[in-house]
């Protein structure tokens, strides 16, 4: 017969489609815990502790008193596309922070993963995976909510683990997953430990009951993350234009910093890294900041689910908004608004 030319094609076994499904989710230990706490989110947790050891490489461990998970229901939160977030019938109105269904797929393909839950009304309930190998539902003893305990993070893609930074790199990045999120949801309460004596890897941030302005909550949450003195060099962002809507705190010019770190930038609730996003924050700026110097603000847009896209990356940090013309015009307008208000009028503004 003819000689075989072409290279032979095979089906990839669902391990391997994990792993490599895994390394668009799971850049990091960070971004595991990205994962991990948006479901504890999504659970309607109140309280969400985070523990780490050697920075998660070795260690994440997220315990939540969410809804929990029934026991049946186990093996399919650990299977690919599996979610109970969306019925696939509308990607134009998502309100929770997951809804792939990949995290805790690529979490149990790339380490050793234990989910422990139970919901009200069931049984606590515990399923482990390892480098994709899923054993059997087993009881497990659990007032409610659920834990995650996830060691050893890409123990099985050895090239992933070579690009893990220092344990204090890693913590660090942890820290600021936990204080986006945190900013993102102010009335629930966090707190993350470092379980392998660090030390100095601990944050607490506290819900604050007696806040029922969402603003109020914020701000307080705001001066815990930032500093209180942001919150007290800090002007109250409100503008609304043609369907998006831009809320948040950003600080007096005099506030300012040498590096645009403390830059917080959210849309639908949802943590972002967008250039546009950031881009007009500092156009907001240009007139009354040196080059050298940068603001700092907590900055919130929100608009209908069809005007911006939250799928455009498997970690969902990007976004793309139809019209980026308008959020940028909002921002910018919005921003220096506020600033005039507060008797920082650029010289260059002709006075109306
Ligand atoms: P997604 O969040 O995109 O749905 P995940 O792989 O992160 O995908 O989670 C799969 C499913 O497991 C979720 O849809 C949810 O039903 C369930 N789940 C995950 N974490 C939790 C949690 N902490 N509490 C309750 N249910 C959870
Ligand atoms: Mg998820």
């Amino acid at each position: 017969g003819p000689a075989q030319t072409g290279p032979i094609i095979r089906q990839l076994d669902e391990a391997a489609i994990n792993r490599i499904a895994a390394g668009e989710v799971v850049e990091r230990p960070a971004s595991a815990v990205k994962e991990l706490v948006e479901n504890a989110i999504d659970a309607g947790a109140t309280r969400i502790a985070v523990e780490i050891a050697d920075g998660g490489k070795t260690l994440i461990r997220v315990t939540d008193d969410g809804c929990g998970m029934a026991p049946d229901d186990l093996p399919l939160a650990l299977a690919r596309h599996a979610t109970s977030k969306i019925d696939g019938s509308d990607l134009l109105n998502i309100h929770s922070f997951g809804f792939r269904g990949e995290a805790l797929a690529s979490l149990g393909a790339v380490g050793r993963l234990t989910v422990t839950s139970r919901a009200a009304g069931q049984d606590g309930a515990e399923i482990s995976v390892t480098g994709g190998k899923m054993g059997a539902v087993r009881p497990a003893a659990l007032n409610g909510g659920t834990v995650i305990t996830l060691r050893d993070l890409f123990f099985a893609t050895p090239a992933r683990l070579k690009f893990m930074r220092t344990d204090r790199a890693e913590a660090q990045a942890i820290g600021d997953v936990i204080k986006r999120l945190a900013m993102a949801e102010p009335s629930i309460s966090f707190t993350l430990r470092d379980v392998s004596g660090g030390g100095d890897g601990r944050l607490t941030f506290r819900a604050d009951a007696e806040t029922g302005d969402l603003f109020d909550a914020l701000h307080a949450r705001l001066a815990r993350i930032i500093g209180s003195e942001f919150a007290d060099n800090s002007m109250r962002i409100d503008a609304e234009r043609e369907g998006f809507r831009l809320t948040g705190c950003a600080g007096l010019p005099t506030y300012s910093r040498g590096a645009a770190v403390a830059q917080y930038l959210f849309v639908n609730g949802r943590p972002v890294r967008d250039r546009m996003l950031l881009g007009a924050l500092r156009a907001g700026y240009m007139d009354v900041l040196s080059r050298d110097r940068h603001p700092v603000a907590a900055l919130f847009v929100e608009c209908e689910g069809a005007l911006v896209d939250v799928n455009v990356h498997p970690a969902k940090s990007e976004v793309r908004f139809r019209d980026p013309g308008t959020v940028r015009g909002l921002i910018v307008s919005g921003l220096r608004h506020a600033l005039a208000e507060a008797g920082h009028r650029a010289s260059s503004t002709v006075a109306t």
